[in-house]
């Protein structure tokens, strides 16, 4: 054989070899096509008529391979969609986008809908002429009734959540007019009947004069802490120097009688918050860090700020009893106390105005501390540019 016949002989031989092994590809990725029972996996024509057909393809769709191939792809889609050409268009924006993706109502052999993700893909042949469209297509209904679900749940709990806050504000309101007949007749009693009753009387009067007190406090807490819960909070830039220097005023006859001792570690930093909220924070944090301290133990409490990453905490320290690791938590929560209100008074609203407030402003509260080593509540919320 001549040179030029061998060198003829050897790149057909390199030709078949290279066509072998390119078929052998196109029916390794046949058969692994065929297999998938997820998706649905098919090619159209160019005019959009079946020319391929997978397992997944008949497990949701509900034809076999023999009943669909030929027919056009629009039967799988609700009569509306047909009627206004859908199928069709989107084949246009396949090829107009080189890609289509949708969530959508599709029809199964026996006439039942299913909720499916579908990908569009055009195929072409290496000059560049369009052959067909490879789709892809994926049952999610069950996806969808999940999230539609959720999103119902959801829904109620938002609803529930609304008309709880609404009676707790509305009963909260129509409580305190008997109550406040009944703090009025006690001290009038007491100042105008208290020459005609005897001590035993007195002191009974005086006990449900000073009931009817802390009811209305308690009444005033959880009023103030569904306003909350409801209000909407405006988040602007606030001094939280400021913050301090208010809530201290709001507290300076509480600091007197207790010989309290505070000290800011000045300067404090600006924070994204809401600056009523902040104060009305602060405040509480600093009436109990002066109230929950052994009664021959003059308060003392420390407040600086430090930054990290962006965020801003402020630390109030005291000098106080200190909390139990596990109370930790529960103190946050409303009406939770570790003490009776004849050792140290209170509602056990406080700290919950502290959670929640900083929750509603995006940001987070918590405290560590020691049985007998004071305690250091801390709140933290993102900083913000000093105007
Ligand atoms: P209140 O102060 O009205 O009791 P709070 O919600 O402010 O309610 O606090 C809940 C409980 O957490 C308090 O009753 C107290 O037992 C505990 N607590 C709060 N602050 C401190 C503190 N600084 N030191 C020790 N215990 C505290």
């Amino acid at each position: 054989m001549n040179p030029a016949n061998q060198k003829l002989e050897k790149e057909i031989t390199d030709r078949k070899q290279a066509e072998e092994a390119l078929r052998e590809r196109e029916e390794f990725f046949r058969h692994l096509v065929e297999g998938v029972r997820d998706y649905a996996i098919f090619m159209l024509d160019p005019e959009g008529r079946i020319a391929s057909w997978n397992a997944g393809a008949q497990r949701i769709k509900g034809y076999r391979a023999e009943e669909i191939i030929g027919q056009h792809f629009s039967r799988f889609y609700p009569p509306e969609d047909v009627a206004s050409g859908k199928p069709e268009q989107e084949l246009k924006t396949t090829v107009a986008e080189g890609r289509y993706e949708e969530e959508g109502w599709r029809v199964r052999k026996d006439g039942t809908w299913f909720w499916a993700n579908v990908v569009i893909t055009p195929v072409r042949d290496e000059t560049g002429q369009l052959r067909g469209f490879a789709k892809v297509t994926r049952d999610i209904t069950e996806r969808r009734w999940a999230e539609e679900a959720l999103r119902r749940a959801n829904d109620r709990l938002k609803e529930t959540n609304a008309e709880l806050e609404s009676f707790t504000y509305t009963i909260s309101h129509d409580l305190r007019a008997p109550l406040r007949a009944m703090q009025g007749f006690a001290d009038a009693l007491q100042e105008d009947y208290a020459d005609r009753l005897d001590p035993t009387g007195r002191d009974y009067t005086r006990r449900i004069a000073a009931a009817a007190r802390r009811m209305d406090t308690l009444i005033q807490d959880l009023l103030s802490y569904s306003r909350l819960s409801r209000a909407d909070l405006q988040l602007e830039t606030v001094a939280l120097a400021s913050v301090t220097e208010e809530a201290r005023a709001q507290l300076e006859a509480d600091l007197r009688n207790r010989k309290a001792q505070v000290t800011v570690d000045e300067p404090l930093p600006a924070v994204k918050g809401h600056a009523a909220t902040l104060v009305q924070i602060v405040a509480n944090l600093m009436a109990n860090a002066i109230k929950f301290v052994a009664p021959e133990v003059t308060p003392q409490v420390k407040i600086w700020a430090q930054e990290q990453k962006g965020w801003v905490r402020l630390c109030v320290k005291d000098n106080g009893i200190g909390i139990a690791p596990e109370h930790r938590e529960r103190i946050f929560r409303v009406f939770e106390r570790l003490h009776g209100a004849d050792v140290y008074p209170g509602t056990g609203i406080g700290l919950a105005i502290v959670r929640k407030g900083m929750e509603r402003m995006g940001g987070r509260a918590g405290v560590e501390s020691e049985v007998g080593q004071g305690s250091q509540f801390w709140i933290e919320l993102p900083k913000a540019e000093e105007r």
